[in-house]
């Protein structure tokens, strides 16, 4: 069998991974480098954590996601995961913890309230007002990102993957099981678009249920006399009556970022990459709320980013047609669970489907690995 894949962020890496040590040819298409530096996945980092409050049956798949990692890391001969926990603050608005207990409780996973002292105390660059509870939790870190995925790229042009960087996807034909890329035609038996925020320029019927997502990080340098619990800090969620940010410290070699979890659904995956000040506006407000002394720390780069957003963010795996498959990761989680769902897809498509029914695997609605 041979499979065409259409985009070498992490969704398309990992299926070409999975699939490569089944024995499967691969052919790997990406419109930029491979990495793309414009891909959702090329960031320094991501979170990954085994909460997962609002979205019913994706915290039953955090445990195989990171076994999934586990399996990249022994393949790649390194770990690029910074487990660093996670604490919460909530200034006004719903308390979650219950939630996150009932996430974590079953999986064995340490959580507990964090008084404002305890919170101080953690992470004492935070500043507490307005903070109405808090929490902390195992079981989350850092995915060093852009590193998974250029030694994922590696991995595969050393075990024999075709690799087509530079190479806009104008269409596919998944009935033929074929993709066009300007004039020339590659055949294949079976198709994959993993295509990111582009997803629609390929499939438009998609148009109506994935939006893509502009959405800005701020990179920032601390200040010195917060720079020693910066490097002991955990991943961050904070949560104002306007903004729901996430910060990961600068550990690893990586800077302190911050984000809002609040989606935009405007732009396209081919838009500028120019931060605007409605772009910035959000996660500064954010920042200037979350951290003392903010007027203190340096802003090192705005940077601009896209990912593909659905109605219930949940992870699309779907036959298109005969012989083709749609793999799209649905808003912010996708590099953690990105891993697993290729190798998820890669398992369907060589008959080895522990998880039985992909699609409804991959939007959380069955728990199997
Ligand atoms: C600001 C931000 C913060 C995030 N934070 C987190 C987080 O903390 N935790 C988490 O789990 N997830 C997070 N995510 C989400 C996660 O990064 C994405 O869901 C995931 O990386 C998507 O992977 P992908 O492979 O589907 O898409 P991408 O990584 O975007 O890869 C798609 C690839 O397809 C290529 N492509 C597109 N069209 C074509 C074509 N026609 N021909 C050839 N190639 C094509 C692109 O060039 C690109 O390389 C975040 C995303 C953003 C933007």
């Amino acid at each position: 069998m041979k499979v065409a894949i259409v985009g070498a962020g992490i969704g398309g890496l990992s299926v070409a991974w999975a699939l490569r040590k089944r024995g499967v040819d691969v052919m790997i298409f990406d419109q930029g480098d491979i990495p793309s530096l414009t891909a959702s996945s090329n960031d320094e980092h991501r979170i990954t954590r085994h909460t997962y409050g609002g979205l019913p049956g994706y915290a039953a798949l955090m445990p195989h996601a990171f076994a999934t990692y586990d399996r990249i890391w022994q393949d790649i001969g390194t770990s690029h995961y910074l487990p660093t926990g996670i604490v919460y603050a909530m200034r006004g608005g719903a308390d979650e913890y219950d939630e996150i207990a009932a996430d974590l409780s079953p999986l064995g996973i340490a959580h507990s309230r964090l008084s404002l002292a305890e919170l101080e105390s953690r992470v004492p660059f935070l500043s507490l007002d307005g903070v109405t509870s808090a929490y902390q939790a195992g079981g989350s870190g850092i995915l060093l990102a852009g590193r998974i995925v250029r030694d994922l790229a590696h991995w595969l042009r050393e075990n024999g993957a075709e690799m087509y960087p530079n190479s806009r996807v104008t269409a596919v034909d998944p009935d033929a099981a074929t993709v066009t890329v300007g004039q020339q035609v590659y055949s294949a038996d079976v198709v994959v678009v993993a295509a990111g925020a582009w997803v629609t320029n390929l499939l438009p019927k998609l148009a109506d249920r994935l939006t893509p997502s502009r959405q800005m990080v701020m990179y920032l340098q601390p200040p010195a006399h917060h720079a020693a619990s910066w490097a002991q800090a955990p991943v961050l969620i904070d949560v104002g009556p306007s903004y729901g940010a996430y910060v990961l410290p600068p550990q690893g070699g990586m800077r302190l970022k911050i984000g809002d979890h609040r989606f935009t659904r405007i732009g396209h995956g081919d838009d500028d990459r120019i931060a605007t000040d409605f772009d910035i506006a959000p996660v500064l407000a954010a920042a200037q709320t979350a951290f003392r002394d903010f007027d203190q720390y340096t802003i090192l780069e705005n940077k601009v980013c896209y990912y593909t957003v659905s109605d219930d963010e949940r992870f699309v795996i779907e036959p298109i047609c005969g012989a083709g498959w749609v793999l799209s990761a649905c808003s912010g989680h996708g590099f953690k669970l990105g891993a697993l769902m290729g190798e998820g897809l890669a398992r369907t498509l060589t008959g080895d489907t522990p998880a039985g029914d992909v699609t409804a695997w991959a939007a959380g609605k069955t728990a199997g690995a």
